[in-house]
């Protein structure tokens, strides 16, 4: 089983608490875990490629520059120093943007020097239960990338 198409089930059945926006091509949630604050995923609506080069280019074209709108409005609404960009898929083979602000310093000591990339950050810290998001956070959060989306599209 898929974990990105359980996500998207739950979405389907109003029971994904990240949930933001659907796109064309996708939907927008919030990270399941924020030490990278305002960390959102762009997930692909169709567990059908592997790869963006195997997307018909009009379908590619839309899915990227949806993604690049999701981009804006994270940066918008979450103010980092820089947007990251990945789409990886070895470990869920279902395309999916990993959508990260940046700021200066925020690898905390990790990394060359205190820069690279997020992978770069302890996981067992990046994935503990100090990083997780609900409630009241998770809401506001939400609630601020959605009204950045809808400017945007
Ligand atoms: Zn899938």
């Amino acid at each position: 089983m898929c974990l990105i198409c359980d996500r998207i089930e739950m979405i389907k059945n109003g029971t994904n608490p990240y949930f933001v926006k659907e796109l064309q091509t996708g939907y927008v949630v919030i990270g399941d875990n924020q030490h990278f604050y305002g960390y959102t995923l762009f997930l692909y609506k169709d567990h059908k490629y592997t790869e963006l080069f195997q997307m018909e280019m009009e379908e590619r074209t839309l899915f990227l520059k949806e993604m690049s709108i999701v981009a804006e409005a994270v940066a918008n609404a979450f103010h980092p120093e820089k947007m990251n960009y990945e789409l990886l898929g070895m470990g869920d083979a279902h395309l999916h943007w990993h959508l990260y602000p940046r700021v200066d310093g925020d690898l905390e000591g990790h990394g060359f020097n205190n820069r690279g990339p997020v992978w770069w950050y302890p996981m067992e810290k990046m994935y503990s239960d100090e990083c997780a998001v609900g409630g009241e956070q998770l809401e506001e959060m939400k609630k601020l990338l959605k009204t950045e989306l809808d400017k945007l599209i």
